[in-house]
């Protein structure tokens, strides 16, 4: 960084001044040219202020945000479509930084949604797939499905000849994308050994890298999707809908 003095700074009309030297506390960071206070103790004493005033704060907004509720939902509305992309970035930062609460955030609902069919179902089909990767040992769930572990594998690396082994696309952040998601077949087929087969049914799943998997959401819709649905929907003889 550029020394430079805070006089010559401000003749320069910048808002940031580097001098080299640490700061009462030892910071070496920039200062700020309107007081001359270095950024890093700004910071601190603004996340002080924060934390102390933490009920002031919460007060003011909560109470702000009341009085023009109709004014910031919309508002709000409008923003959260118009940054998918930004709050997935946010949302993904933030789990990042505290795995802990991720990690308990995901116990709490295990253990209340364990039973669920939801769960259950993905449980299994997780099981499959991590049977398939550690081809020593298939899981019994694998010989209730009309598929053999051979085809699974064949069919799941076909398109990827870079991968070895289901156990290597794994490791290159590949994850099982089911087509028509889990979560749609289980609201539609009450039979759970019916709505796993449909599930892990070859020509619903796929490789793909995690990030596009986690993209999929908002992906009930694509034609990918509806046309895998009448396929399922004519060869297990069901009538999911098409959305
Ligand atoms: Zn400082």
């Amino acid at each position: 960084m550029k020394v430079i003095t805070r006089k010559k700074a401000k003749i320069l009309r910048l808002n940031k001044y580097f001098t080299g030297k640490p700061c009462k506390w030892g910071h070496i960071v920039e200062r700020y040219t309107r007081d001359g206070n270095c950024l890093k103790c700004s910071y601190n004493r603004s996340i002080k202020w924060q934390v102390e005033n933490s009920d002031k704060k919460r007060y003011h907004n909560n109470n702000y945000m009341r009085k023009n509720k109709e004014k910031y939902s919309k508002y709000n509305a409008v923003w959260r479509k118009e940054n998918i992309e930004k709050r997935r970035e946010t949302g993904e930062k933030w789990r990042r930084n505290n795995p802990d609460v991720v990690k308990e955030g995901k116990k709490k609902s295990y253990i209340k949604n364990k039973f669920t069919p939801l769960y259950t179902l993905r449980r299994v089909c997780r099981r499959v797939i991590i049977s398939l990767s550690n081809n020593k040992s298939y899981s019994s769930k694998l010989y209730k499905l009309n598929y053999t572990p051979e085809e699974y594998i064949s069919y799941l690396l076909d398109p990827l000849p870079q991968f070895k082994d289901i156990k290597s696309a794994y490791t290159e952040n590949y994850h099982l994308d089911h087509i028509v998601p889990v979560s749609f077949v289980i609201k539609y087929i009450e039979n759970k050994q019916l709505a796993f087969k449909i599930s892990m049914d070859l020509e619903n799943l796929r490789l793909i890298p995690k990030l596009e998997n986690i993209r999929k959401h908002a992906k009930v819709g694509l034609p990918i999707v509806q046309e895998t649905i009448v396929l399922l929907n004519t060869r297990y003889n069901v009538s999911m809908p098409l959305l």
